[in-house]
C-alpha cells in the first residue's frame, strides 16, 4: 500500500487543494500533517492575531478531516524532522505540498526537500496559493514588472488555470499509532484575553470563507466600485484572512466571482472585475516578494536605504493606541486592535500618518501590522507599506501625503465610522467630527468633550509636519546630495 504524507501550511482547505488531489490519485493511505515551527518563519513568525486565527482554522480544519473519515496530526518541532519522523511511523515514501513563496520558507523548503530526496522520499510540489506561478509573468525582456497595470494586463492575457478542484467525498484513515499533539498544546491562543473582539467578528475555517464569499456576492458585490473606499459601509469581502491562510484559494474566488457576473441579471461583470482586480494586487505582491526577497527589511527603491527616520517613541506608541488625537487615524488603530482588520482606505491612511506626518520608518509599522492584523501577509504587507512610504512597487510618490482630515470627510462623510471605533466624540457633530480641535469651545462643552482629559489634542500638526516631511524628503533624493 503506498503512503503518501500531505504536509498542510497556508494551505488550510480540502477543495482545490492541488498537494492533497494529487496524493489522493497516486496513494492509498494519506497523512495529513500540519508542523507547528515558528522559528522557521524567522523574524517574520506569526504574530498574535495569526496565531489566533491560526488556531480556530486548524480546528476547522480538524473538523472537516475527521468529517470524510481521516484526522489531522500536529507536530510542534522542527519541519524536517517531523516529517522523517512521520515518514519511519507510516512507511510513507511521498510528500505532497502546495508551495510558499516567503523567503525564510522558500530557504527551509528547498533544505527540506534536498534532505527527504536524500533518505529516498519523493517530493511533489503544486502551487496552491495563487493564480499564476512567480516567475511566471515577466516583462517582454524577462524582468520582473514592479508597476502593477501592465503586471496585471500580462495577467490577464495569460491563462489562469482549469476549473477548482473539488473537496474530496471520502479521505482513507490515519494509522492509529501516528501520535498526534492536542491542538492546545501548540498555545497559539494569547494568554491575556485581550481576543474578545476577535471572537466577536471573525469566523476561520474553510466553509465560512466559502459562505462569507457566497453572501457577499448576494449582498454587497454589486456596489463593491462605489462602495470599497468608505469604511463605515459593509463594502469589501472580508476575506484577506481566508485567503492568506489558504482556506480559500484565489482560483475559488475567481470562478464564484465570474459565475455570479455570468449569472446576475446586468452590471455585475464591472464589480466582480472590479474585485478580481484586488486579488491581482495579492498576486502583484507575491511575485514582487519572490523577485525581491530582501523587501520585508529594504526599501524596494534603493535611494531610500538610508533615508533619515525620526524615532519618536511617544508618537509611535499614541498610534499603536488609537491616541493621536486625529479621529479617523485614531477610529482605524482601534478598529485594528478590536477586530484584527482594517478598512484598505483607512490601513493607506494611519500608514500615510505614521511615515509621512510622523517620520516614522514603514518597518515600525508593518511590524505592529504584523502583530495585530488577522490577515498579515508578508508580501501584502510589506508592498502596501512600502507603496505608502514611497519606496516600493508602484508606489506613491514621496509628496502624495494623505490629508487624514479631508479623507475623513470624504470617505466617513457622517462620521459613522469614527463614532463606531472612538465613541468619546460621538456626541459632536459630522461638521466637527473630523476635526474636534477646530471646533468652538462652547459646543465641545455642549457635546459633554474637554480636548486633552477624554480624547487628546493632535499628537502633530499635520501642515507643519507635512510640510517638514516634504523638505526631508527633497533634500534626500536630491542629486546633490
Ligand atoms: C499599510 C497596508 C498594509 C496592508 N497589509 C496587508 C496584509 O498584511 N495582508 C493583506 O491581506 N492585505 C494587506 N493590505 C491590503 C488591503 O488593505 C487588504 O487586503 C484589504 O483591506 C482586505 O480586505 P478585504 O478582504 O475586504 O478586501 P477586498 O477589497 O474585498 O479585496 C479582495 C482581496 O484582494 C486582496 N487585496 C485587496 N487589496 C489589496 C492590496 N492593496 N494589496 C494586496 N492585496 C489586496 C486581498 O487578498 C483581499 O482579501 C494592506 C494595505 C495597506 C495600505
Amino acid at each position: 500500500m503506498h503512503t503518501a504524507i500531505v504536509w498542510l501550511r497556508l494551505d488550510l482547505r480540502l477543495a482545490d487543494n492541488p498537494a492533497l488531489h494529487h496524493a489522493l490519485q497516486h496513494a492509498e493511505r494519506i497523512i495529513p500533517v500540519y508542523i507547528h515551527a515558528p522559528e522557521e518563519a524567522a523574524p517574520w513568525s506569526d504574530g498574535g492575531a495569526s496565531r489566533w486565527w491560526l488556531h480556530h482554522s486548524l480546528r476547522a480544519l480538524a473538523g472537516d478531516l475527521r468529517h470524510l473519515g481521516s484526522r489531522l496530526v500536529l507536530r510542534c518541532e522542527p519541519s524536517l524532522s517531523a516529517l522523517l519522523d512521520l515518514v519511519r511511523n507510516s512507511g510513507a515514501t511521498s510528500v505532497y505540498w502546495n508551495r510558499l513563496h516567503e523567503p525564510a520558507f522558500t530557504r527551509r523548503d528547498n533544505e527540506v526537500q534536498a534532505a527527504l530526496r536524500a533518505a529516498g522520499v519523493d517530493v511533489h510540489r503544486y502551487n496552491g496559493s495563487l493564480l499564476h506561478q512567480p516567475g511566471a509573468i515577466l516583462t517582454k525582456t524577462g524582468r520582473p514588472y514592479r508597476v502593477f497595470t501592465p503586471f496585471w494586463r500580462a495577467c490577464q492575457q495569460s491563462p489562469t488555470g482549469p476549473q477548482p478542484l473539488p473537496s474530496p467525498n471520502a479521505l482513507p484513515p490515519v494509522p492509529a499509532h501516528l501520535k498526534s499533539l492536542e491542538l492546545d498544546e501548540l498555545s497559539l491562543l494569547p494568554r491575556l484575553p485581550w481576543d474578545q473582539g476577535l471572537r466577536a467578528t471573525c469566523e476561520p475555517g474553510e466553509q465560512q470563507a466559502n459562505m462569507r464569499l457566497h453572501a457577499y456576492c448576494q449582498t454587497s458585490l454589486p456596489t463593491y466600485p462605489a462602495s470599497r473606499d468608505y469604511p463605515d459601509r459593509p463594502g469589501t469581502s472580508h476575506l484577506s484572512p481566508h485567503l492568506h491562510f489558504g482556506e480559500i484559494s484565489p482560483q475559488q474566488v475567481l470562478w464564484v466571482l465570474r459565475d455570479y457576473a455570468e449569472h446576475a441579471a446586468g452590471g455585475l461583470t464591472a464589480a466582480s472585475e472590479s474585485l478580481i482586480r484586488q486579488v491581482g494586487w495579492r498576486e502583484f505582491a507575491a511575485h514582487v516578494l519572490h523577485h525581491y526577497p530582501h523587501t520585508p527589511e529594504q526599501p524596494l527603491d534603493e535611494r531610500y536605504r538610508n533615508f533619515p527616520w525620526d524615532n519618536d517613541k511617544s508618537l509611535l506608541t499614541a498610534w499603536t493606541r488609537g491616541e493621536t488625537g486625529i479621529p479617523i487615524i485614531d477610529a482605524g488603530m482601534r478598529q485594528l486592535w478590536y477586530s484584527g482588520w482594517m478598512h484598505n482606505r483607512v490601513r493607506m491612511l494611519v500608514a500615510s500618518f505614521l511615515v509621512k506626518n510622523g517620520g516614522i520608518h514603514w518597518l515600525e509599522g508593518a511590524r505592529w501590522f504584523w502583530d495585530t492584523l488577522v490577515d498579515a501577509d508578508l508580501a501584502n504587507n510589506t508592498l502596501n507599506w512600502q507603496w505608502v512610504a514611497g519606496c516600493g512597487a508602484d508606489a506613491a510618490p514621496y509628496f502624495r501625503i494623505f490629508n487624514p482630515v479631508l479623507q475623513s470627510k470624504k470617505f466617513d462623510p457622517d462620521g459613522v465610522y469614527i463614532r463606531r471605533w472612538v465613541p468619546e466624540l460621538a456626541h459632536l457633530s459630522a461638521r466637527h467630527l473630523h476635526q474636534p480641535w477646530g471646533a468652538p469651545q462652547r459646543l465641545l462643552h455642549d457635546s459633554g468633550l474637554q480636548l486633552g482629559r477624554d480624547y487628546p489634542y493632535p499628537i502633530i500638526d499635520l501642515g507643519s509636519s507635512r510640510n517638514q516631511t516634504l523638505v526631508r524628503f527633497r533634500a534626500h533624493l536630491s542629486p546633490d546630495r
